[in-house]
This record gives structure tokens, sequence and C-alpha cells, in this order.
């Protein structure tokens, strides 16, 4: 029983573990073991999962494991918001810093 692949229509001989779609050599990659589509959608991040959406930052596509939801349309890769939180702690203490010195300098 010869099965067509679901992208170009030749002799399927490989079924993908991830979406179930049957595939011919040539959209299989066997190092990944996936399918052509997957291996197009897959999280950049984790590349196990399908994505489901780009980070807002970085634009890489992430799944609902990697990426963290920012508000009701929007998702973020916890890389981008670590770096942001990083930015956010470094600007907080430089204007503890600026703080510091413009209290010595009305002192003095
Ligand atoms: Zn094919
Ligand atoms: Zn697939
Ligand atoms: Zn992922
Ligand atoms: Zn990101």
């Amino acid at each position: 029983m010869a099965r067509p692949c679901s992208f170009c229509g030749v002799n399927a001989i490989f079924e993908c573990p991830l979406c179930g779609r049957i595939v011919c050599e040539r959209h299989y990659n066997a190092t990944r073991g996936l399918c052509a589509g997957c291996i197009e959608a897959l999280c950049d991040f984790c590349n196990k999962r399908l994505s489901i959406a780009r980070c807002i930052y970085c634009g890489r596509l992430g799944c609902d494991v990697c990426l963290v939801q920012v508000d009701n349309v929007r998702r973020a890769c916890r890389e981008c918001l670590d770096r942001r939180a990083l930015r956010l702690e470094e600007a907080w203490k430089s204007l503890e810093a600026l703080k510091h010195l413009t209290l010595r300098m009305s002192r003095a």
C-alpha cells in the first residue's frame, strides 16, 4: 500500500512522530527524526515541541513551554525576559548611584 508524501506526493516511507504526517525520504530529517514541516515549525529554543508564537523581543519561534505569556496576546522567551529584568536592575542601580552623588554634592 503506497501512501503519498504530505509535501510532494511521492511514495512516503516515513511517518513523523510529532505531527503524524507521512513523508518521503526527501521530506524527512533522519537526524532529527521529524518531517520537513515540523523542522520548520519547531521551537527555536528546545527544538522539541512545535512553536506556537514568536518572542516579541527577539522574534524567535517558541513553544508554549519556552515562551512566557506577557499579556493576552504577546509572548516573550525566557532569555529576553531575563535580559530585560537584568537591565531594569542595572538602571535601578545607576539611579541609586546618581542619587547618592547628588546628595553628596548638595551637602558639600
Ligand atoms: Zn516529499
Ligand atoms: Zn511532522
Ligand atoms: Zn520550546
Ligand atoms: Zn526572545
